[in-house]
């Protein structure tokens, strides 16, 4: 980064900062990983200069000999890894591939039928907050009060009740397997559409360590960043049927010229899922996941919904340690442990001091961490929440993680 030192060392100096950051702390926010090198030089490579309004074939502007092939590549090694009759590369990220897929489908004002945020659900389900719960009459559903799992007879009665345009399945805080065919059974049955958004689970999806949508719903979005590795960025894909809608809908509906520099880097994202060793990391991921979830049930803390199929834990923090999220993430981040405050099920705390905290294990199997480090991790959490309010033993902690990481660098 020679030009970059030379033209804005202040931007130059934080970006080396951030990179010392990433290395020196073990970080647990489910929706971060760590792209290749690979991954990085596509990123930042000379596409980004690249105007291509259109798709392939179909441009505005001259100059697309590249980017058509480019574009095609990632869009068909997208439908390989997925099994997916169509995929769309050219959504910014996640969230406008869910806007994108409403507007392809339904009009302004249509129910649709969401997991609830506060159960797991992400904002662009229909939350108040989101233009997706301003445009459409947006129904949520929640998890069993008892068992915090999705209940899927419940949400079949919902959806009789509602009588829903739309389903929308997929979760940001969901621990356990979405049986997505059961999803598909339900919206069959009041003749709504489904709506898969696999933004967190997508690289479990892609190596088949958690089941696919892919084949019974009408529409699958989904980030490119989060378990899939790649850069920022989002992904649709459709059945045959949708293709046309789902295209319109991106461009010229809903954006301008597609990031080809992030279509470039998706290309080789999906190339690295493709191969044999993506399906290790990704039963790494759960192998991980479920060893957290087994130390820190050890140490009593209790776990939404008991424990963990996925990349993902959600810790009930007041009924663990009597002491809310946030303060929580607080006392990790100062040792070096990086995750985030979360509402859990039926949360009786508001939405910046909840009661859990999410960790998710996608950084750390990608840095080549496993069970034993785990049960490391855990006994620092463990260590840091009691000790939270003596900054010397925080500041131990951080150099122990500090240490340990060196043994774990970032890509
Ligand atoms: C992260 C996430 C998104 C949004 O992705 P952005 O890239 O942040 O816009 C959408 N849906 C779900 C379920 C998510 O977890």
């Amino acid at each position: 980064m020679s030009s970059l030192k030379v033209t804005d060392p202040e931007v130059y100096d934080l970006v080396r900062a951030e990179e010392s950051r990433q290395q020196d702390s073990i970080r647990l926010i489910a929706s971060e990983n760590d792209t290749s090198q690979a991954v990085m030089e596509a990123t930042g490579s000379v596409f980004t200069n690249k105007y291509s309004e259109g798709y392939p074939g179909k441009r505005y502007y001259e100059g697309q000999e590249n980017t058509d092939k480019v574009e095609v590549l990632a869009r068909e090694r997208a439908e390989e890894l997925y099994g997916a009759e169509h995929a769309n590369v050219q959504p910014y990220s996640g969230s406008p591939a869910n806007l994108e897929a409403y507007y392809a489908l339904l009009e302004v004002g249509d129910p649709i039928l969401g997991m609830g945020l506060p159960y797991g659900g992400h904002l662009t389900h229909g939350w108040g907050v989101n233009f997706s719960g301003r445009f459409f009459d947006a129904h949520h559903y929640a998890v069993d009060e008892e068992t915090e799992r999705l209940d899927y007879d419940a949400i079949a009665e919902q959806a009789r009740e509602v009588e829903p345009e739309m389903i929308v399945c997929g979760a940001s805080a969901y621990p356990r397997t979405i049986d997505f065919e059961r999803f598909a059974e339900i919206a069959n049955d009041v003749d709504a559409y489904l709506l898969a958004d696999i933004a967190h689970i997508s690289g479990l999806v892609a190596s088949g360590v958690h089941p696919s949508p892919v084949p019974v719903a009408d529409v699958v979005t989904t980030t490119t960043h989060k378990t899939l590795r790649g850069p920022r960025g989002g992904l649709i894909l459709c059945k045959d049927e949708h293709a046309k809608a789902i295209d319109k809908a991106v461009f010229p509906a809903l954006q301008g010229g597609p990031h080809m520099h992030a279509v470039a880097a998706a290309a080789v994202a999906f190339k690295e899922a493709l191969e044999p060793d993506f399906t290790d990391y990704s039963e790494q991921i759960v192998a991980n996941s479920r060893a957290m979830a087994e130390e820190l049930k050890r140490r009593d803390f209790r776990l939404v919904a008991g424990g963990s199929d996925n990349h993902l834990v959600l810790i009930d923090m007041v009924a663990s340690r009597d002491i809310g999220g946030k303060p929580a993430s607080t006392a990790l981040s100062e040792a070096g442990i990086v995750s985030n405050a979360n509402s859990i099920p039926f949360d009786e705390r508001g939405p910046f001091d909840p009661s859990g905290l999410r960790i998710g294990t996608s950084s750390v199997t990608t840095r080549g961490m496993e069970e034993d480090e785990m049960t490391q991790i855990v006994e620092w959490i463990d260590a840091a929440i009691e000790a939270r309010e003596d900054e010397d033993a925080l500041a131990n902690i951080r150099r122990e993680v500090r240490e340990f990481c060196t043994d774990y660098p970032t890509p």
